[in-house]
């Protein structure tokens, strides 16, 4: 994943290369690094961990890094080698002229190695990324050109990459290049920016252009040119940046993930807003591409994604199949790429990811595209690398989701896919479930009101997770269009407090898992009133005969049923098809309280990023 940042200019390089690292933390936070160049001399700086050590480590060397003017920084989610300061970036060559920062794998990197190695290249670091230093510096020798250099580099090279490059020897530029990994050129006066997300130079510009695959830059502080592979100049494309200036702050919640979580009801006007009013009125959707005829003619869906969009995507799969009738498959985009898929024209490929920039999807979303399906984005970023390969682009406007572990972008893809089942069942023309449609749009609305008086529980299910903050592995059980509620409330739990939880449909409890239960093993059922209610209610007394403890999550339970749970939350009352947008707000409180117990690092757990750009 990591973040890059670069700056050439006349300010001071070294507090805009942190503050744009402070805004790229999403991306990992293993080690972190800077390179600057001051004269023709550049001096870098790494430290492991988290951005405040490096902070630290700059604080002594003010009098230094206060006259350089350009740099270049990085901060670390590793993919090749420990996160220690050896393996920090930036990293350079034998003759310490190139300093270079990457993001991406590649792939090649023991070919290479192997073949600079016998070239007398000395490498100090495990990670790919030297290779890359030494590359680059290897093709400097034979043509003193950067560029060039860059340019040769990358034909050599496998994988995905965005490098951001200084020179010794060329002083006056910065040299960038990208592949299958997102990089900026932000445009100033008299300054330029490169960044591997607008957050990182938006409070000092407003434009910028996005670098494609395949060209590489060369970033002055009066001119930035890019050139195509064939070494041609390419006109410069400068687009105005989506986001305003704004400070990113906790208000005054403890976490970003509580704040996050907090947000939700307005997360979910938001999506509904101009889309559906009222119950009357089909669903809106402008930015939905395909005519009603071409939605007739849709014979199945697939919806790609990973992690906790994978899990939004498989409640989509219950209301796309039960509403617009259209046979749907949810895979991991990690797995879809392998298959021989069968999809053509008449399939809608529906990619799902929080940031718009995840690897296995966007692979997922090419490979599609080359199929001639309708390629639908479900994203929260707008100007993201899926967004750009939208036939129709659907943004959730969950706002920005500082916390690693997602809640609110989570919620709003959830009303996206409602949303969406409608609109395709209301264009297809179809008349069966009228009524349990009125009901969905009218429960919808009043949705936001439902999550309000949920989170005024919050103390209830804060002495829940006090309770069983102890205990080191935690099962989650549900049916029907709650399995997903489950998988995603034991990924929210292990991301975050690192208990191993897994999330069962209830059914396989006994095919398998239950040989694990007994008064160790707390397992928390999801059982809302509907069809499932009763036979999730004997998979917990089966829980119970093993002595598992047992946490119940539901809208409704029989007076008869109650004791049979060590501890109960209620949520409102709610139909059983939109039940996952409330029982999953209990899951993400109860994990986020269970991991503030244990004194974790709740908004940046360890081994995670936000933004998954490696395959
Ligand atoms: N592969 C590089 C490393 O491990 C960059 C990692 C990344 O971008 O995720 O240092």
């Amino acid at each position: 994943m990591c973040g890059i940042i670069g700056y050439i200019g006349d300010r001071e390089a070294c507090s805009i290369l942190v503050s744009g690292l402070s805004h790229l933390e999403y991306r990992g936070y293993d080690s972190s690094g800077v390179a600057l160049m001051e004269k023709d001399n550049v001096n870098i700086y790494k430290a492991e961990g988290k951005l405040i050590n490096l902070v630290e480590i700059l604080k002594t060397k003010q009098d230094v890094i206060s006259k350089a003017h350009i740099g270049i920084g990085h901060i670390r989610w590793a993919t090749h080698g420990l996160p220690t300061t050896i393996n920090a970036h930036p990293h350079t060559c034998n003759c310490k002229n190139l300093t270079l920062v990457h993001n991406g794998i590649i792939e090649n990197y023991q070919e290479l190695k192997e073949e600079l190695t016998k070239e007398g290249c000395i490498f100090k670091s495990q990670t790919d990324t030297e290779v890359a230093a030494h590359l680059i510096a290897h093709e400097y020798g034979k043509t003193n050109d950067l560029l060039l250099a860059m340019q040769s580099a990358v034909k050599k090279i496998k994988g995905a990459f965005a490098f951001c490059a200084i020179h010794k020897k060329e002083p006056d530029k910065i040299v960038v290049a990208k592949r299958n990994a997102p990089l900026i050129i932000g445009v100033g006066e008299g300054e330029n920016f490169v960044a591997s997300d607008i957050p990182a130079i938006i409070e000092y510009t407003k434009k910028a252009i996005y670098l494609c695959d395949y060209q590489v830059g060369v970033v002055k502080k009066d001119s930035i040119k890019i050139y195509d592979d064939k070494n041609q100049l390419i006109e410069n494309k400068i687009e105005y940046l989506p986001f305003e200036a704004i400070a990113i702050s906790k208000m005054g919640y403890k976490h970003f993930m509580l704040k996050e979580i907090h947000e939700q009801s307005d997360v979910v006007r938001n999506v509904l807003s101009s889309k559906l009013t009222d119950i009357e009125h089909e669903i809106k959707f402008d930015e939905f591409k395909l005519t009603s005829n071409k939605i007739k003619n849709i014979t199945r869906v697939q919806i790609v994604a990973c992690g906790t969009s994978l899990h939004a995507g498989l409640v989509g799969k219950y209301i796309i199949e039960k509403f617009a009738r259209i046979p749907t498959d949810v895979e991991p985009s990690s797995e879809y790429i392998y298959r021989d898929t069968i999809a053509d024209e008449n399939t809608l490929v529906i990619g799902i990811s929080q940031s718009g920039e995840t690897a296995d999807t966007i692979t997922a979303i090419k490979q599609a595209k080359n199929r001639n399906s309708h390629i639908v984005i479900i994203t929260n970023r707008t100007d993201s690398t899926m967004a750009r390969l939208a036939d129709s682009l659907l943004p959730v406007n969950a706002g920005i989701e500082v916390s690693v572990a997602a809640t609110k972008s989570y919620m709003a893809q959830l009303i996206s896919l409602y949303l969406l089942a409608i609109y395709l069942k209301e264009q297809k023309g179809l008349k069966e479930n009228e009524k349990e449609i009125q009901n969905l749009k009218h429960e919808l609305i009043t949705l936001p009101n439902k999550i309000e008086m949920l989170l005024e529980k919050t103390d209830e299910i804060q002495r829940i997770a006090k309770k069983y903050s102890s205990y080191k592995d935690f099962i989650f059980i549900a049916r029907g269009i709650n399995y997903p509620s489950a998988l995603e409330g034991a990924l929210k739990l292990k991301e975050i407090s690192y208990i191993n939880a897994t999330g069962y449909g209830a059914g396989e409890l006994k095919h398998g898992p239950i040989a694990m239960l007994d008064s160790n093993m707390p397992v928390l059922a999801i059982l809302n009133s509907g069809i499932v209610y009763d036979k999730v209610l004997s998979n917990c007394e089966e829980a119970k005969a093993r002595q598992a403890k047992l946490i119940g999550v539901s809208d409704y339970i029989a007076q008869k049923d109650i004791n049979l749970f060590d501890d109960l939350i209620l949520i409102p009352a709610v139909s059983d098809i939109l039940s996952p947008a409330l029982n999953i707000v209990v899951l993400q409180l109860l994990a986020y309280y269970i991991s503030e117990y244990l004194g974790k690092d709740v908004d940046q757990p360890r081994n995670l990023a936000k933004s998954v750009t490696v395959e």
